[in-house]
């Protein structure tokens, strides 16, 4: 599975996805992360390179509104390196126009991250990871991207909750991981088998009994208990 993420903060993903199980699959070469950066597509417009990627809504209000154009370049960036990688080195760069073809052929999902739109789940996790190879994450900033982007390039639109963050460099790594989790080879032989198990969110762990503050906290009786039936059971409702 290869990831493409436009943003203009790219180094916000450095730490994550070097660590840990996706720093392994990335190592492992179960997935791919790429960058494109839309500010990459932007004219200076003054000495100090100063390269503006957004602009003030039509209709009035607060905030700024990213504008189309380098969001459509970055995104056309990541299909032609896309369809570089899936047509082998020779193919080289195609027209725009047979866009959608393209999308279609190479299995290309484009995703634009608002904060309303249809929740982001395991489910999906699942149907993605089976339908699709390239997945184009869009991260918006300021009040959102120019909704013709969304128009143009046929997005599907996910929330990754009913909260509003800064930007979408945060779904985009909660959606790279969760997708992550689902491609064979990702997860070690014993997290796949925890994946697949009715397992409980109440974990615990040594010691039996804690102390804390003058007070004892016990691990419940039935975890202690070597009764495997009953240990299912008891996490089925926990
Ligand atoms: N005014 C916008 C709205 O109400 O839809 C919110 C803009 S938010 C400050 C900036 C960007 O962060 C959004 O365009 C979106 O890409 C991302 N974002 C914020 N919260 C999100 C959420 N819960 N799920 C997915 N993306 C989110």
């Amino acid at each position: 599975m290869r990831f493409h993420i436009i943003t203009i903060f790219p180094d916000i993903f450095d730490s994550y996805l070097n660590e840990s199980i996706l720093g392994r699959a990335i190592k492992e070469k179960h997935v791919s992360v790429k960058f494109y950066n839309p500010r990459d597509y932007v004219k200076a417009q003054n000495k100090n390179n100063y390269k503006p990627v957004d602009d003030r809504p039509y209709g009035g209000g607060p905030g700024m509104v990213m504008r189309p154009e380098p969001i459509l370049k970055a995104v056309e960036k990541a299909i032609s390196t896309i369809s570089k990688i899936s047509s082998g080195p020779r193919s080289g760069a195609r027209p725009a126009q047979k866009f959608s073809n393209r999308l279609n052929k190479n299995k290309i999902q484009i995703i634009n991250f608002i904060p309303s739109a249809e929740k982001f789940t395991t489910i999906e996790a699942k149907k993605i990871s089976k339908k699709y190879t390239d997945i184009i994450l869009i991260c918006g900033r300021y009040e959102g991207i120019d909704a013709r982007v969304d128009k143009i390039l046929k997005t599907k639109k996910y929330s990754i909750g009913d909260y509003v963050l800064t930007g979408g460099e945060l779904p985009a790594m909660v959606l790279i991981d969760c997708i992550a989790r689902q491609i064979p080879g990702v997860l070690g032989k014993y997290e796949s088998l925890e994946e697949e198990r009715v397992s409980s969110s109440e974990v615990y762990t040594r010691p039996e009994i804690l102390k804390y503050n003058n007070k004892n906290y016990r691990v419940p009786k039935v975890l202690l208990s070597g009764n495997h039936a009953e240990v299912e059971k008891w996490k089925k409702t926990h």
